[in-house]
């Protein structure tokens, strides 16, 4: 009860305070409320005579408000909001009325100051201000040459004859009065136009990406990248972790349009010569080919740093490449192998394919005499005949470009040699027991897309 008291004692202070102004300045009763509005709503309400004292007022205030912004920025500087005054209905808003230091704090705060300035346009749009029309046009030239230099940069080993940069949107100059806020120094008046406004995106990890490579993608330093991404608690990254990044959208977009020239390879062409000595997948090479060297002159249109098209306009060739001569074999190769295989050597099975106590047999032992003749199985070519461990001498037979293959091992002697064409039932060699045989047999494989397969497939009962 008391507080309420209290305070409408205050209120009334206040309003006798108020009022105080207008008995000093003459004025004994008939205390009139106006609104003041900035950009359409009302902020204050004063005290005043007539419509034209307060508009008076409130001009001041707007002139010293003005005076010290333009003090303060160091461009001439304007009100661009629309301020109005309107008479409110007697006896209202009169115990809400502002003095006139109030209402210039609010009018410092509510008001849209616009600087006078030299503004950069974008597609008529002012990004930027600047204070001088020098400091501009300085901004101008050098976006456009360090965009220009980012274009050069694509062409390594060429020749750059004419160079012709430009921007893609309407950038323009203009003096006028802007907001108060797009006034910027030089620099980051560039550093505007060049990375224009940021955009925060989501990056998700791959295989192998650090943080390192995530911030060197997105024109970010490892520092700027954690703190955009205050979650992580270590540097360790996890496949498909989701990091925000911030990716610059620049407000220019400059073309550049470069005639240069550099040299080429030229391909050689390959001729084959084919040599009835050799087999077929035998290939040598006589003579190797050496690339040409050609001059291009071509038209590349960049646009900030990335290369968007490239015409070729003229190609000269400097040297012509030394065509590649091959030799490839064309010797006939006796019928391929029938599928239909002849049993190799005369005697009988002692040990078929498959799993034995010593391990896995990968083919079956046919058991004879040393020195029972051995035949060919099918037709084919011969590509090995030798010694090997185990195997003891062998020879096996490829029946048609390495899918069937069968060998022939533990013989005595062997009559064929490596290369040579084999015809169905031609003995190839004798059984014996070299390697590793406790026994006179044959070893009999026969391998299937060189996989080892059960030769009794091959052969009915
Ligand atoms: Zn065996």
């Amino acid at each position: 009860m008391q507080s309420t008291l209290l305070r409408r004692n205050i209120g009334i202070a206040a309003a006798v305070l108020a009022l105080g102004l207008w008995f000093s300045s003459g004025r004994v009763t008939g205390a009139v409320a106006f609104g003041v509005k900035v950009d359409g709503s009302r902020v204050a309400v004063v005290l005043g005579r007539s419509e034209r004292e307060v508009k008076q007022l409130v001009d001041s205030v707007c002139q010293r408000v003005v005076a010290e912004a333009a003090s303060r920025e160091g461009v001439p500087v304007t009100i661009m909001s629309q301020i109005e005054v309107e008479q409110l209905p007697r006896g209202e808003g009169v115990s809400a009325a502002l003095e006139q230091g109030e209402l210039e704090r609010k009018i410092a705060d509510l008001v849209r100051l616009g600087g006078q300035g030299w503004a950069i346009k974008v597609d008529d749009n002012p990004v930027v201000a600047l204070r001088t029309e020098e400091e501009a046009k300085d901004v101008i030239t050098e976006v456009q040459a360090v965009l220009g230099r980012a274009a050069s940069a694509n062409f390594d080993d060429a020749q750059v004859m004419i160079s012709e940069t430009r921007f893609k949107q309407r950038v323009e100059i203009e003096e006028r009065a802007v907001p108060l806020s797009l006034f910027q120094d030089k620099e980051t008046a560039k550093r505007i136009l060049i990375r224009g406004t940021d955009r925060v995106a989501v990056h998700v990890v791959q295989r192998g990406q650090t943080l390192w490579d995530i911030a060197r993608r997105h024109n970010l330093t490892v520092a700027q990248l954690r703190a955009a991404n205050p979650q992580l608690k270590s540097d360790r990254l996890q496949i498909g972790d989701q990091l925000n990044v911030i990716d610059s959208e620049p407000l220019v977009t400059c073309q550049t349009q470069s005639l240069i020239t550099y040299r080429a390879s030229v391909p050689y062409p390959t001729q084959v010569v084919m040599d009835e000595d050799m087999w077929p997948w035998q290939v040598v090479v006589r003579q190797k080919g050496v690339p040409g060297v050609k001059q291009v002159t071509a038209e590349v249109v960049i646009e900030n740093g990335r290369e968007i098209s490239r015409r070729i306009i003229e190609e000269e060739v400097l040297s012509d490449p030394v065509p590649q001569v091959e030799v490839h074999g064309a010797k006939q190769i006796p019928a391929r192998g029938s599928g239909d295989f002849a049993w190799p050597v005369v005697g009988t099975i002692t040990s078929g394919y498959g799993w034995r106590s010593s391990g896995y047999h990968h083919g079956v032992d046919i058991g004879c005499d040393i020195g029972t003749p051995v035949v060919a199985a099918d037709s084919g070519v011969v590509t090995f005949s030798g010694y090997k461990a185990y195997y003891g001498e062998m020879v096996i037979i490829d029946h048609g470009q390495g899918k069937i293959v069968t060998v022939y091992g533990h013989l005595s002697r062997r009559l064929v040699s490596t290369g040579q064409a084999v015809e169905k039932g031609q003995v190839i060699g004798y059984s014996g027991r070299t390697g590793r045989a406790t026994g006179p047999h044959l070893h009999f494989e026969v391998r299937v897309d060189g996989e080892t397969v059960d030769p009794m497939r091959f052969y009915g009962d």
